[in-house]
């Protein structure tokens, strides 16, 4: 079998779905492995250096139309789809909610596509999860870039020119993100406060040392994968209305929510703005799903007011060496897992929960039905 990895066509993405330190599971499984030159100049790795641990350097076009299994960590063009063979296999990042062309052109051309965005949310799943791998790195991305901006330190600092008060950070939305964003911003010395629908998470916000927001909306909750419920309109204008206060008292309010799916709720509008201090800063991690955050922009500092809003896309990229590292682990799990070797072939078990899941069209056939 032939398995190449794919650089990033998007310039504001830097990693790589490959990694130095997580080559040897690959090579494990005696495949013939290229990769697309210049792979690694993101992660200041050379093509000497993959070489050097037995991969093989080609151009993109002769990965693509060579290869039994191609990994990328973005999706490909139609175009590109139609280059490869029939009967290979398409694994990563592949955006399938913006992308239905991509899924209709796999099934045309027999093109067995695995999306990791559906990896399943159970244990045995953990380690191939890009979301929560991504979404980690993301969240502490958003602190560090958040703090850029600001005209003040976030810790406390007694001098002898007098005691500097904490910054004020306001996390909006505690899943894996928010999590690390909070716990990011308490270990820079941050006061930090957060909100999220689920109040499930509560209780992991005290543990962080932070404080949770009572917001009491009604009937909220979660589905069975963790996602959070779709709130009416008169609940998100009753959110948007009681957190403005906490807002307004915030430095660094940085915003996380998403619905799987769908477009992200707006969640601040320009009357909440209005009500911020100048100098303050408002991330929205969800400006390329849609955006919390009214007038946000993709690689944008949107100045109203006075208040940075600062949108920023691909953001794990911002540690994409590290982003890199957790993405090729995460990619090679699944490989290893249902790569078998005697026959050099993935065994596509569908009574698997994993690839039942994560596998979107196979043998020229759409099977998820979401995207029938
Ligand atoms: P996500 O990226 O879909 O959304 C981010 C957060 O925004 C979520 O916590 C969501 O509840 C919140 N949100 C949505 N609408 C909101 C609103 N109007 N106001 C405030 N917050 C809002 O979520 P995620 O990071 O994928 O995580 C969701 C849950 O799934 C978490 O509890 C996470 O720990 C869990 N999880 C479980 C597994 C597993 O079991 N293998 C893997 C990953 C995540």
């Amino acid at each position: 079998m032939i398995i190449s990895a794919l650089k990033s066509t998007d310039t504001s993405d830097q990693r790589s779905p490959i990694h130095s330190e997580t080559i040897s599971s690959l090579i494990s499984l005696e495949a013939e492995i290229f990769f697309e030159d210049g792979i690694g100049e993101g992660i200041f790795t050379s093509n000497e250096i993959f070489q050097e641990k037995g991969l093989r350097v080609a151009s993109r076009i002769d990965c693509i139309a060579k290869s039994d299994l191609l990994i990328s960590n973005q999706p490909l063009g139609v175009e590109e789809i139609k280059l490869m063979k029939s009967g290979s296999t398409l694994l990563g990042m592949v955006n399938p909610f913006s992308n239905q062309d991509l899924i209709n052109c796999c099934a045309q051309n027999n093109i067995n596509l695995v999306s990791m965005e559906f990896i399943p949310r159970i244990t045995r799943a953990q380690k191939m999860d890009v979301l929560s791998s991504q979404a980690n790195l993301a969240g502490y991305a958003a602190v560090i870039e958040s703090a850029k901006y600001l005209s003040t330190a976030l810790p406390m600092m007694m001098t002898a020119a007098g005691t500097l008060k904490p910054a004020r950070v306001f996390v909006i939305g505690v899943g894996v993100a928010g999590l690390q964003a909070i716990a990011t911003a308490k270990r820079l010395g941050a006061r930090v406060e957060a909100f999220d629908t689920r109040d499930v998470v509560e209780e992991q916000v005290n543990s962080l040392g932070a404080k949770f927001v009572k917001i009491d909306l009604g009937e909220t909750g979660q589905t069975d994968q963790g996602y959070a419920n779709e709130l009416t309109d008169e609940q998100i204008q009753k959110q948007k209305d009681l957190q403005s206060e906490v807002c307004a008292r915030s430095d660094i309010v940085i915003t996380t929510a998403q619905l799987f799916g769908r477009p992200a709720p707006q969640l601040i509008d320009q009357k909440t703005i209005e009500k911020m201090k100048p100098g303050s800063i408002i991330f929205d991690m969800a400006v390329e799903s849609g955006g919390n955050v009214e007038g946000s922009k993709v690689d944008e500092v949107v100045i109203k007011n006075g208040v940075k809003i600062v949108g920023v896309s691909n953001l794990a990229s911002r540690v994409a060496g590290h982003a890199s590292l957790a993405l090729s682990n995460n990619f090679n799990h699944w490989i290893c897992d249902f790569y078998n070797k005697e026959s050099s072939s993935i065994n596509f078990d569908f009574d698997d929960e994993i690839v039942k899941s994560s596998v979107l069209v196979f043998d020229g056939k759409i099977v998820n039905e979401r995207f029938q």
